[in-house]
């Protein structure tokens, strides 16, 4: 399943958690394994803390502080700090499906990762269905 995702700005974290949930619920898998994929190189997707909104601001305070946008780089584009970023971040995670439900921690959601935009973005979300 293809989801799209709107981008407002460089550096924002998108709790996408919902709808790939609801991806699952509409499936009806019982169990198996959920892979959300991001086909895009200044972009990623990551999970983590989802509770108190200071953590992704701390993280991507974090980010910009390691990856400056240095005037150095080579990559004509102009965005090579958010390539980096998204070297980081990573492409994709995987969440195990049990009893029809994401098996994420009390305080984990799902966060697609914009280093580059604003942009419209796809998310493969791919179901692999268990035993
Ligand atoms: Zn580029």
């Amino acid at each position: 399943m293809l989801l799209k995702v709107n981008t407002e700005r460089r550096n924002q974290f998108i709790d996408i958690t919902a709808r790939v949930a609801d991806i699952v619920a509409d499936l009806g898998v019982i169990s198996g394994l959920c892979h959300i994929f991001c086909p895009h190189t200044t972009a990623g997707i990551t999970i983590n803390e989802n509770a108190d909104p200071n953590v992704k601001t701390d993280i991507l305070r974090t980010l910009n502080r390691l990856i400056p946008n240095d005037p150095a780089y080579r990559h004509m584009e102009g965005n090579s700090d958010a390539h980096v970023k998204s070297s980081l971040v990573g492409a994709s995670e995987v969440v195990a499906i049990d009893n029809g439900r994401l098996e994420l921690g009390t305080w984990q959601a799902i966060y697609f990762c914009e280093f580059d935009g604003p942009r419209t973005r796809k998310v493969w979300v791919t179901i692999l269905p268990g035993e």
